[in-house]
């Protein structure tokens, strides 16, 4: 299984395809991850607050996989963005990990209302240079904030991972980012599970035109608009489906249609607005 590559702004190359780890039990991690690396992932997104770094750390060292061929993202979290702190976070996450350094390091939320991103940005591009990270971005930055770090510093980051599924595209965002040259990461690429986007008639009819499940059909269309995916699942047949969208392409028509899906006012949210979460 050959998973194809996005080149990142900075020139390193990202799977487009991964796995992602959130709401999986610490318990269950290194089990989970290892047959994700089993079935063929090599890009694992995990986070300081998803508790289950060190399962993910245990399942690389356990698979035998050299670690130049797998991409290790984790982000810091909200109550770590000022004075030194982030330095002490990447720390504590390399040492759970298992890692000498991750290959994508995000500032999970903007958190707004404490205005300390800028300095916490600031702090990432410290850590890059000391080489605990080889790449920065973000997470849940919508374009203020995306704007004021890049005029403050001049770094862009290599991507911002946000909230975006059909209901849900954040149109303004990846404009920006398009033209920025900052690839784009969509968390909750199924719409985690919270409308009935499966049973849409585009998604439906599309899977049965290709013989693919309608959870294929999605993750094709955001592989085809140049998103990069991790869905997340406990089960080994899902994480066997969900790799399987290689071998098909959506046409133009199709993706049009599941392009018709968001209701363009900010409805089809599933999660927290970025300004909310402090
Ligand atoms: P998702 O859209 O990947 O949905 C996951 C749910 O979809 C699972 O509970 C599973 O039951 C279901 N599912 C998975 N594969 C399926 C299939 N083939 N058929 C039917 N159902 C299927 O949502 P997510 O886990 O929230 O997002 C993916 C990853 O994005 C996370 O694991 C995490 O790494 C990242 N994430 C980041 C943020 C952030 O703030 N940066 C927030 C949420 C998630």
């Amino acid at each position: 299984m050959t998973i194809p590559t996005v080149q990142l702004n900075d020139g390193y190359d990202i799977p487009q395809l991964g796995y992602g780890v959130f709401r999986v039990p610490a318990g269950d991690t290194e089990r989970a991850v290892s047959e994700a690396l089993e079935v063929g992932y090599r890009h694992i997104d995990t986070a300081a607050i998803y508790g289950n770094e060190e399962g993910v750390g245990a399942a690389i060292a356990n698979s035998g996989i050299p670690r130049r061929e797998l991409f290790v993202t984790t982000k810091l979290w909200n109550d770590r963005h000022d004075g030194n702190d982030p330095h002490d976070a990447i720390r504590e996450s390399l040492d759970r990990l298992g890692l000498e350094r991750v290959d994508l390091y995000l500032i999970h939320w903007p958190t707004p209302a404490k205005d300390n991103y800028l300095h916490a940005w600031e702090q990432l591009i410290e850590l890059r240079a000391a080489g605990l990270t080889r790449s920065i971005g973000v997470s849940n930055f919508l374009v203020p904030h995306l704007e004021r770090i890049v005029a403050a510093t001049g770094v862009v980051p290599a991507v911002d991972q946000i909230e975006l599924h059909p209901a849900h595209q954040q149109r303004d965002v990846t404009d920006w980012a398009a033209a920025q040259d900052v690839r784009i990461e969509a968390w909750g690429p199924l719409g985690q599970g919270k409308y009935d986007l499966f049973g849409i008639p585009a998604v439906r009819e599309a899977a049965s035109a290709h013989q693919k499940s309608p959870a294929q059909v999605v993750l094709r269309w955001h592989l085809q608009k140049g998103n990069i995916v991790f869905p997340k699942s406990v089960r080994r047949e899902r994480l066997e489906e969900n790799i399987d969208v290689f071998d098909f392409e959506l046409s133009d028509a199709e993706l049009r249609a599941i392009d018709a899906l968001d209701p363009g006012d900010g409805t089809g949210r599933v999660s927290s607005h970025p300004d909310e979460v402090n």
